[in-house]
């Protein structure tokens, strides 16, 4: 659920608005309305015949905002952009990744849904900054309406000459198309997303090479989250310093959070990085029921667990959350109180994680049932005395031996909630029940 009241004045004080999510009501997607929002003011500014901006300025304005990559490995845009070969005569390709699946994240399909044209802009801004003429946008295949949406605005992008031959008369073309995914979670993964685009099973490539140089059908490529392109045009249009000093350094600009779990009102808030988490609980109604909170995955079930107490002390930032023990990752913040059993929660995960390997290497393939199969006999009364080493054994053996990010995914989870909760699941073996109370 979108939600968007009360952010203007929340952050009144500092005069930071809402840059993607502002004035947006689930009626007003159209380009019309994003006109008059601004919208495509900044594709004009760059295009403009006196005093437009070349690409090399483009690509300074970005890397000089700070803008992180918002799907999870937060690499600097400006910098990946920068690794576009744009000189190179060959056909180079730009993808806009929206297979959005990781558990708890649902920002990017509320940015296509309501406000689709931010993202055609940024998009248009990043092939014009890195000499690219044809893109993707690979919309996450559980979610048909939004790809409706999407084609709806990409059709009226066309027809209003933001999209095709000689954008708005300049030198620049661009051809873009939305593609549906099939719903798999590993398409996710920037390769695997790549395979899939061509026809392929959708199963992550060995790095290097990286898509910069080897990308969608070997060519040159980049990837970037939607929310990623959805900050281009405010940055362009208020420049790369204003951006920044919205978050804090090394954190630019404003980040979009899935407030999901026990909250009053669960829904993506969109706030200035630095903010703090209790301030993020706040707008989201604090905890659901006014009872107290026990722990937070601040980063998509990727990220380890952390315990209300070490949270509540983190600003909602890359560095914060790291430093902390965490990853900020996709922004999914999942919020548990005082009833959640961090077994039964794991054990969810585990089995999520298991389903979605794509089986092509033997940790991911074999450890993630591994890790499974192991929660789930200590969920269920029948752990081993060394059951807890084991999984501690099977996570770290997971890590870093594997082609992409989900064996890692996987193993991440384990070991946060080992070290944080591991007398919860100490207790489930050695009673065959739960500690806490409501799972009792
Ligand atoms: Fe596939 Fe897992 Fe290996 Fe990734 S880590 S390539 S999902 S088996």
């Amino acid at each position: 659920k979108f939600q968007a009241s009360g952010l203007e004045t929340c952050f009144h004080d500092r005069h930071i608005e809402p840059q993607i999510y502002a004035g947006l009501d689930g009626s007003n997607w159209r380009l019309k309305d994003y006109e008059a929002r601004g919208g495509y003011q900044a594709l004009r500014k760059i295009l403009a015949a006196e005093g437009g901006m070349t690409p090399d300025q483009v690509v300074a304005e970005v890397k000089a905002s700070g803008l992180r990559g918002r799907g999870g490995a937060g690499f600097p845009t400006g910098l990946k952009w920068s690794f576009m070969p744009r000189a190179l005569p060959v056909q180079k390709y730009l993808v806009c990744n929206s297979d959005e699946g990781e558990p708890g994240t649902c920002k990017d399909r509320d940015i296509l849904r309501y406000n689709p044209h931010i993202v055609i802009e940024g998009m248009i801004i990043a092939a014009y900054a890195m000499g690219i003429s044809v893109g993707y946008n690979y919309i996450h295949g559980e979610i048909f309406e939004v790809y409706e949406r999407f084609e709806a605005a990409l059709e009226e992008a066309r027809a209003a000459g933001y999209l095709g031959d000689h954008i708005l008369g300049s030198k620049h073309s661009f051809q873009l198309y939305a593609h549906h995914g099939f719903g798999a979670y590993i398409c996710g993964e920037e390769t695997a997303l790549l395979e899939s685009l061509e026809g392929k099973k959708g199963q992550p490539r060995f790095k290097p090479p990286f898509p910069a140089s080897f990308g969608l059908y070997g060519k040159p490529t980049t990837i970037n989250n939607t929310e990623t392109f959805a900050a281009v045009p405010w940055i362009i249009r208020n420049g790369g310093q204003a951006y920044l000093e919205c978050g804090k350094p090394n954190n630019g600009g404003t980040k979009i959070f899935s407030m999901v779990g026990d909250v009053q009102r669960p829904g993506n808030y969109e706030i200035p990085m630095g903010t703090s988490f209790a301030k993020l609980l706040e707008l989201a109604g604090g905890v659901k029921g006014g009872r107290k909170l026990k722990a937070v995955i601040p980063g998509g079930s990727s990220a380890p667990v952390l315990p209300a107490s070490v949270m509540m002390d983190c600003t909602m930032d890359y560095d914060s959350i790291s430093k902390a023990g965490s990853m900020l990752g996709s922004g999914a913040v999942i919020v548990m109180d005082e009833t959640r059993c961090m077994v039964k929660s794991l054990l969810r995960l585990s089995y999520f994680y298991s389903h979605e390997s794509c089986g092509q290497c033997t940790p991911c393939r074999e450890g993630t049932g591994w890790l499974w199969r192991l929660v789930n006999r200590i969920e269920h009364g029948e752990g081993r005395a060394d059951d807890l080493a084991l999984l501690d054994n099977v996570a770290e053996n997971i890590m870093g031996r594997t082609i992409c990010a989900l064996g890692d995914a996987a193993a991440m989870p384990v070991r946060g909630m080992l070290k944080h909760f591991r007398d919860e699941f100490a207790y489930h073996v050695e009673h065959k029940t739960c500690m806490v109370p409501a799972y009792v």
